[in-house]
């Protein structure tokens, strides 16, 4: 069953064109890893997923609810109920975290489960308790973000994600600006999700981990996908601009 499907995705910036023509989907229960250069349009393709930026033209669906692109788009899908579907339906984790600075990390984590989904405060927070023992992060709860290691604020941004019970989790470049003793704990808590069966789609410059951990791996490049197949095929790809870009990690 197809959890997110993106058909013919356009972005552009003014005059730069940042997706050019984007079409893939998800299945559920599968991982996909997303490669590429920096400015390839990784992030720009994450954030257009759940609307964190508008997109010109195509079509996204997630879990059956589908957004197109219109002439009106800011204003059709500005407080639309497919939009706030697909919001709630989508876990996005960034590579700085985002962590409300000002929030503890107890209400970090029920904020969008209160104030987007409705949720009662008390069953938010018994939700937000389990998911930071899932992390490890139980003694953290009454904690402010600049109290917390990179690693730990890391899990606390991913607690944040899954707080939803979303149907799909993007990761964008998780482990990017965690020191590499601390990139390992993400690391562990995004295989421990694999073995929970939770459908992700991870950006990320891990080759080894995104090898080991995918069923799937698109490679992009300059707004395009090269390629979109198994970990396997793509490290032995024939195809000149994988492997120049996979050469850079030799
Ligand atoms: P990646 O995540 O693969 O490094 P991005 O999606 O961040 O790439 O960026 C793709 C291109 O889009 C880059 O050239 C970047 O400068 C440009 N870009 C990204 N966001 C914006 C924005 N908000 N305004 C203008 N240009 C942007
Ligand atoms: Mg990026």
């Amino acid at each position: 069953m197809s959890v997110l499907s993106v058909k013919n995705l356009q972005k552009s910036f003014d005059n730069l064109r940042v997706l050019k023509d984007i079409s893939l989907s998800v299945t559920s229960g599968e991982i996909v890893s997303i490669i590429g250069s920096s400015g390839s349009g990784k992030s720009t393709l994450l954030r257009c997923l759940n609307r964190l930026e508008l997109i010109d033209s195509g079509e996204i669906t997630v879990d059956g609810d589908t957004m197109v692109s219109t002439e009106n788009d800011k204003v059709k899908y500005a407080e639309s109920p497919v939009l706030k579907q697909i919001r709630m339906k989508t876990g996005l984790v960034f590579q700085n975290f985002n962590l409300f600075p000002h929030y503890n990390v107890l209400r970090n984590i029920t904020e969008a489960p209160i104030h987007v989904a409705g949720i009662s405060r008390t069953e938010a927070e018994a939700k937000a308790y389990e998911l930071l023992d899932k992390l490890g992060l139980t003694d953290k709860a009454e904690s402010f973000p600049y109290q917390l290691s990179g690693g730990q604020s890391q899990r606390v941004s991913i607690a944040r994600a899954l707080a939803l019970n979303p149907k799909i989790l993007f990761f964008d470049e998780p482990t990017s600006a965690l020191d590499p003793e601390l990139t390992g704990e993400v690391l562990k808590v995004i295989r421990s999700l694999k073995s929970l069966n939770m459908t992700m789609v991870i950006v990320t410059h891990e080759m080894s981990f995104a090898r080991e951990i995918s069923n799937r791996m698109i490679f992009m490049d300059e707004g395009v996908i090269v390629e979109d197949t198994t970990p396997e095929e793509l490290f032995n790809s024939a195809n000149e601009r994988t492997k120049a870009f996979l050469g850079k990690f030799h």
